[in-house]
C-alpha cells in the first residue's frame, strides 16, 4: 500500500485508496439475531451491566451505566432478550460483553425528555451524556466531558473533523454528503454549547464534494467555516487540524482545551444531533468496509453490536483470500483475527489487505536515513523513542516525547529498514501510562 504521507520536507507521493467506495450511498446493514456490546467500547472505565440474563431490551433500553467521570451508557441497539453476559473477543481483546438476542419487533424505548422540553445548554450536555456519545473517529472519548472544559477554561474554537485520512475510509465522507442537514444542524447545537464564535468544517480536497453540500446550508452563518485542506496523511489528527486552522500548538501532553479549542468528530456531531432532535442515544455508526479482497466494498449504516462477520457477508465475501483484517485503517488500525468481534462505537472503517500487502519484510539495521523524523507530523524523533523502549528505558522514552505520538504510523510506514517503530513507541506508551498509574 502507498499513500501520500505528511512530511516536513517534499518526498513520498502516491495514492489513497477510497476509490471503490467514496461515491457509493450508505446502505443499511443486515441486522442479525445476536449483537454483542462491549463494555470497554470506549476510552475510560468500562461501563457497569445493569441487566441480567433473560431481560427484556427495547431499542434504547440502556443497558450498561457509565462508571466514572471518562466513560459512557451503552444502549441495545435491537429489542429482544439479554441473552448472555460474559467474556468476548473485542477489538481490545478479551473483554466482558453483554449479548443479546433480535427478537425482529424493532420496538423501541421512550425516549430520554419530552418533545416539547425546551432544552438549556446544560441539558443538552446531560442529553449528550445520557445519549453515551463518544468521540466516532475512533478516539471514543465521552463527548460530554469535551463538551465540559475544566473552570476557566474558555473555548472560542469548535473544530469539526470531517479530514477522514486513512486511506481506505470513506464513511465520514459520505456521511457529509448524505447527511449534511443533520451534521450542520449537530454543529449548531454543538456550537451553542460552547458557546463559540468561530467553527470550522475541515474536510480533505478529495472530498469536494461534501463542501458543496455543506456550503448550500451554511450560507447565510458567518461564523461556520467549510476549509478544503490537502489530501495528506494523518491530516486528520486533531493536534494537526488545530495548528493548520489555528496556528495553535497543543503543549505536549495537554489537550486541545488548553489553546481554547475543541475537535469533534463529523459523526459524533451526527450522533449529537440525532440525541437532541430524533431523542436517540447512540445505538448505530456509519462504517466503511473496504480493501481489495472484498468483493464488494460498501459504507453501511451499522447497529452498534454488530459481528463484522455479517458486514463481510453483506459486502459479498471476498473475491482474493484476504491476508490481514484490520478494525480501523491500515495506518492506525488494529489487526484483528476473528469475524465474531463486534462493531462498536469507534468503528468507522474494517479495512482488508490481501497477502502480499500485509507481509512484513524483514527487520533490518537503521540507515540512519532521518526519514522517521522526516514524515512525524508531531516532530518526534520516532527511532530514539524506539530505541530507548528496546533498551528497557522508560525515563528517555518519556523525555523524548513518546506520550505525544498519535498513532499515524507514518514512521513504521516510511521506515526502509523495516524496524517496527510504532509497535515500541505503542508498547513504550503503555508502559510509561501503567507506571504513572501505579504511583
Ligand atoms: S512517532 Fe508517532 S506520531 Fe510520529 S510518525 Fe511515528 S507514529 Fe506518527
Ligand atoms: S526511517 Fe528507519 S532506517 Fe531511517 S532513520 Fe528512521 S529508523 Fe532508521
Amino acid at each position: 500500500m502507498k499513500i501520500k504521507l505528511m512530511r516536513k520536507r517534499e518526498g513520498v507521493y502516491n495514492e489513497v485508496r477510497k476509490e471503490r467506495t467514496d461515491e457509493r450511498p450508505i446502505e443499511a446493514a443486515t441486522v442479525p439475531e445476536y449483537l454483542v456490546f462491549p463494555l470497554n467500547m470506549h476510552i475510560g472505565a468500562p461501563a457497569n451491566p445493569i441487566v441480567e440474563v433473560g431481560d427484556k431490551v427495547k431499542i434504547g433500553t440502556l443497558i450498561a451505566e457509565k462508571k466514572g467521570n471518562i466513560s459512557a451508557n451503552i444502549y441495545a441497539s435491537v429489542s429482544g432478550e439479554v441473552f448472555d453476559i460474559s467474556d468476548q473477543p473485542t477489538v481490545k481483546g478479551i473483554a466482558p460483553c453483554i449479548t443479546i438476542k433480535n427478537n425482529y419487533k424493532e420496538e423501541w424505548e421512550e425516549p430520554f425528555y419530552s418533545e416539547n422540553d425546551k432544552l438549556t445548554v446544560t441539558q443538552m450536555k446531560e442529553v449528550i451524556d445520557k445519549a453515551g456519545i463518544v468521540g466516532m473517529g475512533g478516539a471514543t472519548f465521552p463527548t460530554s466531558v469535551k463538551l465540559s472544559p475544566p473552570s476557566g477554561t474558555r473555548i472560542d474554537t469548535l473544530i469539526i473533523n470531517g479530514a477522514e485520512c486513512e486511506p481506505y475510509s470513506t464513511a465520514d465522507h459520505r456521511l457529509m454528503v448524505e447527511h449534511a442537514v443533520e451534521l450542520i444542524e449537530g454543529v449548531r447545537i454543538l456550537a451553542r454549547i460552547l458557546d463559540v464564535n468561530q467553527v470550522y468544517v475541515a474536510l480533505e480536497s478529495d472530498t469536494h464534494d461534501s463542501a458543496e453540500e455543506m456550503k448550500k446550508i451554511i450560507d447565510q452563518e458567518d461564523h461556520i467555516d467549510i476549509v478544503e485542506l490537502e489530501t495528506i496523511y494523518p491530516q486528520g489528527s486533531e493536534k494537526n487540524l488545530i495548528k493548520k486552522l489555528t496556528n495553535r500548538e497543543v503543549p505536549s501532553g495537554g489537550l486541545p482545551a488548553d489553546v481554547h479549542t475543541v475537535v469533534v468528530n463529523v459523526a459524533t456531531a451526527l450522533a449529537v444531533y440525532e440525541a437532541i432532535h430524533l431523542r436517540r442515544p447512540s445505538i448505530e455508526r456509519i462504517t466503511t468496509v473496504s480493501g481489495e479482497p472484498i468483493k464488494e466494498p460498501k459504507n453501511l449504516r451499522v447497529r452498534i453490536g454488530t459481528p463484522i462477520s455479517y458486514l463481510i457477508d453483506d459486502c459479498h465475501g471476498f473475491c482474493t483470500n484476504p491476508g490481514k483484517m484490520i478494525h480501523g485503517g491500515p495506518m492506525m488500525g488494529t489487526t484483528i483475527n476473528s469475524g465474531r468481534i463486534p462493531i462498536t462505537k469507534g468503528t468507522s472503517v474494517i479495512t482488508f489487505l490481501e497477502k502480499g500487502e500485509a507481509l512484513r519484510s524483514d527487520r533490518t539495521s537503521c540507515i540512519k536515513c532521518s526519514e522517521c523524523l522526516n514524515v512525524c507530523p508531531v516532530s518526534l524523533q520516532p527511532i530514539l523513542i524506539s530505541q530507548a523502549y528496546e533498551n528497557g528505558d522508560l525515563d528517555k522514552a518519556e523525555r523524548l516525547g513518546a506520550l505525544d505520538c498519535i498513532d499515524c504510523g507514518n514512521c513504521s510506514y516510511i521506515c526502509p529498514a523495516k524496524i517496527p517503530l510504532l509497535d515500541n513507541i505503542r508498547a513504550a506508551k503503555k508502559e510509561i501510562r501503567s507506571r504513572q498509574e501505579a504511583k
